[in-house]
């Protein structure tokens, strides 16, 4: 990838190149749960050994030095590493701010605490559904939502700023009510209305999660309302709802750009400039093998798509390609198999109507839960020997 010259209309081919100011920490791909919309990999049965407690060290160590600000320690779920509090402890004592983002299977009061006394900054805990039955058949655990409610009561005991987490999708967004209720009664201080974005597991089960335009229509008025009602009280829950790429005319601005700002690193050490980007017929590093630096700033996995020398028409003469940058690559490969093209949300692509069709779809998509592909070991591992 070429580090200087200029593209159509005098943008930088490749702009300097900013810190990598958010570091994601995805400890495991071991999970309880078996959600299936989870973004991690269809053959995450077959990755390779975990990173040790040494190995995160040198990783969050080095990111700190080159400016990395905000570390999130996701998964999987992270709970089942046992050095959880050594990990939190590390990422405080080097001045990071330190975010949880959990399940809550696993979590107990006396670990809550240990993560406290280790400088943990967030929690966010994710719920399936507002509702028991359907919460646990999604996530395929008849305990977990007593669990949730549980530890984010407790969350909130310990004093954490709380973001609770709900992924909505045809088979829950109609209580939306019922989640902002149960939201608002939980306490938390933000909640993220999350509809489903397609990749990973939800890529596979997309005709069975995608909710219908007046599902979706109707979530977000609700929430509206829901938002006025919670300042005209003075309740200080904000309520962050997110729309899925397929109803929209204009792609987002993918990870505000490929290797602009995040840096996520694997289980096994693959670094990535975004959690989706595994799927990319891209080669990508491995922190085993290089130093951040050279990961960041040198290494043609973090270089492949920054500037806009990259772009094939219509992005490369578009005129709104530096806020969105084409969009994300990962939708862009899953769906007209190029990661170089536009990605198909854009209207002004030509496989726009791949969305248009997957929108149709959804008038008359019938699938239960039931008929879902579960994220587990097993399905995994059926589709890494298909
Ligand atoms: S989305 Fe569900 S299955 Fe995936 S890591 Fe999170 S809790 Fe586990
Ligand atoms: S053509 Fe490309 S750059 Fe222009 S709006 Fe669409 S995705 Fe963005």
């Amino acid at each position: 990838m070429p580090n200087t010259g200029s593209s159509s209309n005098n943008l930088p081919a490749t702009p300097e190149v900013g810190l990598p100011l958010w570091l994601l920490a995805e400890l495991t791909y071991r999970c309880p749960l078996q959600c299936p919309y989870c973004s991690n990999p269809l053959d995450f049965a077959a990755q390779g050994q975990e990173l040790s407690t040494e190995q995160w060290f040198r990783v969050m160590a080095e990111a700190r030095e080159m400016g990395a600000a905000q570390l999130g320690f996701s998964g999987g779920e992270p709970l089942v590493r046992q050095d959880l509090a050594e990990l939190i402890g590390e990422g405080r004592r080097l001045g990071y701010y330190t975010n949880l983002i959990t399940s809550g299977i696993g979590l107990t009061e006396q670990k809550i605490a240990a993560f406290k006394e280790a400088g943990l900054d967030h929690i966010q805990i994710s719920f399936q559904a507002s509702d028991e039955q359907v919460n646990n058949l999604l996530a395929g655990s008849k305990k977990a939502f007593a669990q949730k409610l549980d530890m984010a009561r407790a969350v909130k005991a310990h004093g954490y700023p709380m973001v609770l987490n709900f992924v909505t999708h045809r088979h829950n967004i109609d209580k939306i009510d019922r989640i902002i209720e149960l939201c608002v009664a939980l306490e938390a201080d933000f909640v993220e209305l999350a509809t489903c974005q397609f990749y990973g597991w939800a890529h596979l089960n997309r005709v069975g999660l995608l909710p219908t335009r007046a599902q979706l229509e109707r979530a977000e008025r609700i929430t509206n309302e829901y938002r006025a009602k919670l300042q005209a009280a003075g309740n200080p829950c904000k309520l962050i709802f997110v729309t899925p790429d397929y109803y929209e005319e204009r792609p987002k601005a993918c990870m505000n750009g490929w290797g602009s700002v995040f840096l996520t690193v694997t289980p096994d050490g693959t670094a990535l400039p975004c959690h989706g980007a595994r799927q990319l017929p891209v080669q990508f590093p491995n922190v085993r093998e290089h130093s951040m630096q050279h990961i960041w700033y040198d290494s043609f996995g973090f270089n492949r798509f920054r500037g806009y020398d990259w772009m094939p028409e219509p992005c490369r003469s578009c005129d709104e390609k530096e806020k969105d940058f084409g969009g994300c690559r990962c939708q862009a490969f899953m769906l007209t198999g190029d990661a170089s093209n536009a990605d198909p949300v854009c209207a002004k692509s030509a496989e726009h109507g791949i969305i248009l069709k997957a929108r149709e779809d959804a008038e008359h998509a019938h699938q239960t839960i039931d008929e879902l592909t579960f994220r587990n070991e097993r399905n995994s591992r059926v589709i890494v020997r298909s």
